[in-house]
Parts: structure tokens; sequence; C-alpha cells
């Protein structure tokens, strides 16, 4: 299985590789918006670990742009419930909030994926 992480922080994206580090996924890395999508569209990845506030094209926009048809989970520190509900809306499976319990994230990836 292989899993998309998008976040501007390099901080955080290594933070979750941490939380997959004994699970059996193949981990690849988007930084914005826009390598989002282009990765996504090359690598296909099972599941894509979303962040809202990125540079360039955010993560709303990118599930306008892939909602509909890919698994996404948002992992965002914004946590107001409008932009849950928007999320949702736009095809995002769950939504967890920063800061996170590791085995909710691992809970969520694995409920997604199974
Ligand atoms: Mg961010």
């Amino acid at each position: 299985m292989k899993i998309l992480i998008a976040d501007d922080s390099l901080f955080m994206r290594n933070v979750l590789k941490d939380v997959f580090s004994k699970e059996n996924y193949e981990l690849i890395e988007a930084e914005n918006g826009k390598e989002t999508l282009e990765k996504y569209n090359v690598a296909k990845p099972d599941l894509v670990l979303l962040d809202i506030i990125m540079p360039e094209v955010d993560g709303i926009e990118v599930l306008k742009k892939i909602g509909a048809t890919a698994k996404v989970i948002v992992i965002s520190a914004v946590g107001q419930e409008k932009m849950v509900e928007k999320a949702k809306k736009l095809g995002a499976l769950d939504y967890i909030t920063k800061p996170f319990d590791n085995e909710k994230v691992l809970e969520a990836v694995r409920k997604a994926l199974g």
C-alpha cells in the first residue's frame, strides 16, 4: 500500500513517517498542494494524508480536484466545524486535528485502506 503524506512542514512529515515506521506502507511526500496533485497523478497512492494550510495550492483545493475519487484523510491544525464539514463534503474520509494521537492516525489509515 502506498501513502502520500502531504504537509508543508518537514517536522510534521517526519512525525507521520515515524507513526508508520512499523507498518509496511510505501511512503511518498509532498510539501505543498501543487506537488500533492502532481505526485498523486504519477504515483497513484492508495491513500493521501492531507494538510489543509499549505502554500501554492491548499488542501481544500486539492480535495476539490481529487476528493471525489481519491481516499483522503485530512490531518490539520484547523479544527473548526465549518472546515471539517467542508472537507468531508469534498470527499475526505476522515478529519484528524493536530496534535494527534498516533494510534488514532493508524486506526483511521487502516480503516480507510481496509
Ligand atoms: Mg500546513
